[in-house]
């Protein structure tokens, strides 16, 4: 039915992978390229093994609209999937109207020297989008993605009027780390240590980083203009924060540049003076620039080896409170997902899991020409129904609660 370009190949993009390689019917040629093509070729061997999928493979480096467009100019995807970072949004959005290519990723875009994320730069490809014909569809992740799919379900089927959102993020699982982000670690901590925002009568209401605290139950361990409260709430462990405030305090969340003074190996050094031995005039040190969040990513855990010890579950969902026929209801509507069943499945954790299927579904919705209208949309613009349907066929089941104690 159509042809898929991944673009990345980290853990959301290995898990979208190998549903894509699941839904042969829907996905009949694939590509996945990256930065450093020998993890796409890693992961073509293992979807291989696995699927019989011949995949194939590129190197390219998303940031560069001139490579992007290119590799989509030869391949000539029926969809881009970007499952980069949120880096790369608007050079693939633009490679993407140069080469006549629909568009879907899971984040929405963030400048690199700016720890602050919104939807205004991509909205404002909307007319372009729509001139030519095609259709991006951002923030098809979980959340953003499900919980936003999730919201449009509930106003088409139980509410006349959603009035109070509480999304829930929850994980609960152990990966036996003392520390270690779920994600990319320098988006996610970006996003954390940022300021929060919710949505309160008619206007945003902005709180210091992780200000507002509640305990939370979650069971088995947030488009409305009727909505006069949406908010968003994640659960981070004791130890977790303790880590978080230490890495804030001592500067090693700073995305400014700082100048490291770095020893010259000493080959180097050789290549400079010409001599081996003796050498006192050359220098044996160098300045360089580094970015200190760019250098904890590197000595921190990599997300995607966090499956194999990793237990629990995530619960993650929308709790509403709202009017049918006058009266008001609740209803609560999440999926708790397995991280080992997640690994088992495809070698990596739950958070990658339920990120990496939604893409694929949103993906799939595409292809079968479910969600293709022209222009630049939010996944709550669409028909929820048939997202919700491969939902449970594709290993996130969902399930719903009515008229329960909400907590909030
Ligand atoms: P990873 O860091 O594991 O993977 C990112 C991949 O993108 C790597 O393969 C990396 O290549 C590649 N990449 C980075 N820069 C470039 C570039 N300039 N050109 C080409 N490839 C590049 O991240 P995750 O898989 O954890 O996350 C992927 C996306 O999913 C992120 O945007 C993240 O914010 C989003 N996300 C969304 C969630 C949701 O619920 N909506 C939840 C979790 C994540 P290399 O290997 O060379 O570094």
């Amino acid at each position: 039915m159509g042809r898929v370009l991944i673009i990345g190949a980290g853990g959301v993009a290995t898990v979208a992978a190998h549903k894509v390689c699941q839904n042969p019917d829907t996905f009949t040629e694939v590509m996945i390229a990256s930065r450093t093509e020998k993890k796409c070729i890693a992961l073509a061997e293992v979807l291989n093994k696995k699927y019989g999928t011949k995949v194939k493979t590129a190197q390219v480096d998303a940031d560069s609209v001139e490579q992007l467009v290119k590799l989509l100019g030869s391949y000539k995807p029926d969809l881009v999937m970007n499952l980069a970072l949120p880096y790369q949004d608007l050079t693939i959005m633009e490679a993407c109207l140069q080469t006549g290519c629909n568009y879907l990723d899971t984040a929405n875009y963030e400048p690199k020297d700016e720890a602050h994320f919104e939807y205004s730069w991509q909205w404002a490809y909307r007319e372009r989008f729509e001139k030519a014909g095609l259709c991006a569809i951002l923030g098809c992740g979980f959340d953003p993605g499900v919980t936003s799919i999730f919201t449009a379900y509930a106003a088409k089927h139980h509410f006349d009027e959603i009035q109070y959102l509480d999304i829930v993020d929850c994980n609960a699982g152990n990966h036996h780390k003392a520390f270690a982000t779920n994600f990319n670690p320098e988006i996610n901590i970006r996003e954390i240590t940022q300021k929060g925002l919710y949505w309160e009568n008619g206007k945003y209401i902005e709180t210091e980083p992780m200000e507002i605290h509640k305990p939370l139950t979650y069971p088995g361990i947030g488009n409305y203009p009727t909505i006069k409260r949406a908010r968003f709430w994640m659960t981070f462990g004791q130890q977790y924060l303790t880590y978080l405030d230490v890495i804030q305090n001592i500067g090693m969340s700073r995305i400014d540049e700082v100048v490291y003074e770095a020893p010259l190996a000493e080959d180097e050094r050789l290549e400079v003076s010409g001599e081996r031995l003796e050498d006192t005039t050359t220098p044996k040190t160098v300045k360089v620039k580094i970015v200190p969040l760019q250098f904890l990513k590197a000595v921190l855990p990599n997300p995607q080896d966090l499956g194999e010890n990793y237990d629990g579950e995530t619960s993650i969902g929308c709790r509403i409170r709202g009017l049918k026929g006058g009266e008001e209801h609740t209803y609560y509507v999440y999926n708790n997902c397995s991280h080992q069943a997640a690994y088992e499945e495809t070698g990596m954790q739950g958070v990658s899991y339920t990120t990496g299927v939604p893409a694929m579904i949103g993906a799939m919705m595409f292809l079968k020409g479910l969600w293709s209208k022209p222009g630049v949309h939010n996944v709550e613009e669409f028909d929820p129904d048939p997202f919700m349907e491969q939902l449970n066929k594709q290993g996130l089941p969902w399930h719903e609660i009515h008229d329960g104690d909400l907590e909030l």
